[in-house]
């Protein structure tokens, strides 16, 4: 099956392939939380720094990322069983794809699953970058231990369209948490990976750490960009055809050690500053 995606021409897929397969695990252990939950293989969101894309090394080798997602029809059965061998803890949704990216509004299997852990007392930590999570508020309203975060890296419409096609804009990952937080259940968010020179200047920073404190979320991660499988040649690609000028400086920041330690303190100086004058310097985190 072949859907539309949210694709810029020269910069993503224009379409994404869907093929439905069988999974024979789902509650899988994470580094990122006790366990996690990916309903998806692939990701229509199509970010060009994603770090997912190590995934093409095992299987869909020269495809481009976000040009597939692999719909793991039997989730909800095969969760069911795990869930009463496994013990209770906290589960992260999704590691390596967005859970609510755009197949999850025909399949429902990120939603399905969450519900199932909700039932079974499971803590869920939530990250997206898509406002089809509003769906889900329903099950997340009054539960303890749960929390929803949205990525957010740029105000910049023209921008986020090249560099997270499939995403949603901003101003909507802003409102999923608004609305999340009026309904009583937490919410944080994750401005990253920064690309140097498009989404880590200091307006864009200084405008997104303003929303996020407007939005009222708890907390914040910052993350610059890191080198991952496939993830240079994505970036390249993307500068050279957009934004060449910016091309030179971001080679540095990834490859030279000296420019990279040299960009890392800046953007903690930048980033820390902001972060004081808004008021909100407690709630951030950095990953680096
Ligand atoms: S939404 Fe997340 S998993 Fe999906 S492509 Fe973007 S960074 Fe990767």
């Amino acid at each position: 099956m072949i859907i539309k995606s949210g694709g810029v021409k020269d910069s993503s897929p224009e379409t994404v392939r869907i093929r439905e397969v069988e999974c024979r695990s789902l509650l899988n252990k994470s580094g990122l939380a006790d366990y996690a939950v990916n309903c998806y293989s692939g990701c229509g969101h199509g970010c060009c720094y994603c770090y997912a894309r190590f995934a093409t090394r095992f299987s869909h080798s020269g495809e481009a990322w976000g040009g597939f997602v692999d719909v793991k029809i039997n989730a909800r059965t095969i969760l069911e069983k795990e869930i009463k061998r496994r013990r209770v803890g906290r589960v992260f949704i999704s590691s390596v794809c967005d859970g609510w990216q755009p197949a999850e509004s025909r399949y429902g299997l990120s939603g399905q699953c969450l519900e199932l852990l909700l039932r079974h007392g499971f803590p869920v930590t939530i990250l997206t970058k898509s406002a089809l999570i509003l769906r889900d508020l329903d099950l997340l309203e009054g539960k303890p231990d749960v929390e929803i975060g949205v990525t957010v890296t740029t105000l910049n419409e023209e921008v986020r369209k090249l560099i997270e096609p499939g995403g949603a804009p901003a101003k909507d990952c802003f409102h999923v948490l608004e609305e999340a937080r009026r309904r009583g259940i937490a919410t944080y968010a994750f401005v990253g990976p920064l690309m140097p020179g498009l989404s880590d200047t200091e307006e864009n920073l200084s405008g997104l750490l303003k929303e996020i404190k407007v939005a009222g979320a708890a907390y914040f991660y910052i993350d610059r960009l890191n080198l991952r499988f496939g993830v240079w040649p994505a970036v390249r690609t993307l500068l050279e055809k957009h934004y060449p000028h910016l091309l030179d400086g971001c080679r540095k920041v990834l490859f030279n050690a000296p420019d990279r330690e040299a960009y890392t303190l800046r953007l903690t100086s930048m980033v820390r500053r902001i972060a004081r004058k808004q008021g909100i310097e407690d709630r951030m985190m950095l990953c680096f």
